[in-house]
């Protein structure tokens, strides 16, 4: 009997679940490696919202959405760097691909929301959040004969004579090395952004004189990047990296590298070490604007800024961790221990106080939060074109101050890719059954956000281009 084709999966998130569910159905002996000892990835860690476009969910909410309205969007947010082929792509069939198929799976919307950037609400946030929606990928994947390989991290990529892959070097959780060969590899490694050296490169100037939090999920740690850099894979638009306002140091790391996004109160301020405002905090940060937090947080000297909101506030925190979320819940008990216990984040009865811990001149801040609250009271806009109607003043004590950082939360540029998903080297031609799918390859193609991204679209796309790589491997090995 002629021994069955075999596809190695290496990552078990958004994009390796996808893969491995849909290769399984189309009978491709299917492996998984996954370094951590449990599925899920960034999705784990994130709140799972979706981008789709004309889902069920969005007509029965009475929402009229295009392709086309969506496309403009995405291009004016992502700019002449997104990938249009590819974004176009996407949007069309995110409805089926993505919408139906997840429906079929199980998972269930709880709410549309409209970010900044889309002229109608279509991020799709799932019930069960984005550990729920792995979960559930997860659950499905395993009634399917696909065998999995977990705290069993891959360090090199194999091709054969032929430049053909051929298999990976896997250290498995005793340390012990092995090959396991295959005919055709899909790498959904997810992106870099827990790896300071890559981190630094992508970024350039941007990382000199400031600290910038490693903000992507644990797994992140750009080893598929490394892996495809020495089969001489081709990269593409690795400069674009979504940072983050608001990020804190993770009181859980010791070296004060990693963080975590702080969402505070609607009415939280940002100063300044000098104790000014410096932007309209109600603007989205993952678009890519001259007027953006982050735009204004990396133009400061130095870099760094504080959230400052009062009791009112405290109970509306939450922290986009693993640790601080479940199912799309917010855990209280541990946000409160994190707001109790971080050094990055003060409390104080009085705003003397807070000044005199946080360090921040005590007359300007003072100055500051009358101006804001001044604001607040007469209703309307403030002094950065905030729209404050309705928020509460910052006013009632104990008041908090939370050390805020830029924090590298995406990967927007990856390893190059065609049609479908499958790897191009340098010199410019496919590298045969190699493919790539999510985050590591821009979600797919290598550039299809551009500069900055929608919200939405790092998920959508990513279990869109596992399904479209798990088909071109069944495709190419004629299965
Ligand atoms: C906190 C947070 C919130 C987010 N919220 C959203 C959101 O709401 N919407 C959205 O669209 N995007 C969001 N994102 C981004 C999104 O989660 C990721 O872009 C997406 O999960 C990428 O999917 P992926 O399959 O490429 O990678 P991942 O889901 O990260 O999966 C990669 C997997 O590969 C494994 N792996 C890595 N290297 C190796 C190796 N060498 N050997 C074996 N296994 C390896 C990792 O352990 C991991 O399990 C968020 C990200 C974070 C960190």
């Amino acid at each position: 009997m002629a021994t069955p084709r075999r596809v190695v999966i290496v990552g078990a998130g958004a994009a390796g679940i996808a893969a491995a569910i849909e290769a399984a159905r189309a009978e491709v002996a299917t492996t998984v490696i996954e370094a951590s000892s449990v599925p899920g990835g960034a999705l784990a860690a994130s709140g799972g919202g979706c981008c789709i476009v004309g889902s069920d969910f969005q007509k029965s909410h009475g929402i009229r959405d295009s392709v086309d309205l969506a496309m403009e969007d995405w291009i004016d947010v992502g700019g002449p760097d997104a990938d249009a082929a590819w974004a176009r792509r996407y949007l069309s069939e995110s409805a089926v691909e993505v919408d139906a198929w997840l429906t079929e799976l199980g998972v269930r919307w709880r709410e549309l929301k409209q970010y900044e950037g889309n002229s109608v609400p279509r991020m799709h946030v799932p019930l069960d959040g984005g550990d729920g929606l792995a979960a559930r990928l997860y659950e499905c994947a395993r009634t399917l004969p696909i065998e999995w390989s977990f705290s069993s991290e891959m360090r090199t990529l194999s091709l054969d004579e032929d430049c053909r892959a051929a298999g990976v070097g896997v250290v498995g959780p005793d340390g012990s090395e092995r090959f396991v060969p295959c005919d055709a590899v899909i790498l959904a490694t997810g992106g870099f952004c827990n790896n300071r050296k890559l981190l630094s490169m992508a970024l350039g100037d941007r990382a000199s004189h400031s600290r910038i939090l490693l903000g992507g999920a644990v797994g992140s740690r750009g080893i598929g990047w490394e892996a495809l850099s020495t089969i001489s894979a081709a990269f593409t638009h690795l400069e674009h990296i979504s940072l983050y306002p608001r990020g804190t140091p993770d009181p859980a790391d010791p070296t004060g590298d990693r963080g975590m996004v702080v969402d505070g109160p609607g009415n939280a301020i940002y100063v300044n070490a000098g104790g000014h405002r410096f932007c309209n905090e109600g603007i989205n940060e993952a678009i890519h604007r001259t007027d953006s937090v982050t735009t204004a947080l990396m133009a400061q000297e130095p870099r760094t800024a504080w959230m400052i909101f009062d009791q009112l506030g405290h109970a509306q925190v939450t922290i986009a961790d693993a640790r601080y979320r479940r199912h799309g819940k917010p855990v209280r008990e541990e946000i409160n221990r994190m707001l109790a216990t971080s050094p990055y984040i003060y409390s104080a009865d009085s705003v003397l106080e807070l000044a005199a811990k946080a360090k921040i001149p005590y007359s300007a801040i003072a100055r500051t939060l009358a101006d804001y609250n001044d604001a607040i009271l007469k209703g309307g806009g403030d002094a950065f074109g905030r729209a404050v109607q309705g928020l509460e003043t910052i006013a009632s004590p104990p008041f908090l101050a939370v050390q805020l950082f830029p924090l590298a939360r995406k990967n927007l540029g990856g390893v190059v890719t065609d049609d479908h998903c499958r790897v191009i080297g340098l010199d410019g031609s496919v590298i045969w059954g190699l493919y790539a799918a999510g985050e590591v390859a821009g979600m797919a193609g290598g550039h299809m956000n551009g500069r900055s991204g929608l919200e939405g679209t790092m998920i959508g796309p990513s279990l869109f281009a596992g399904r479209i790589a798990a088909r071109a491997v069944a495709n190419d090995l004629q299965l």
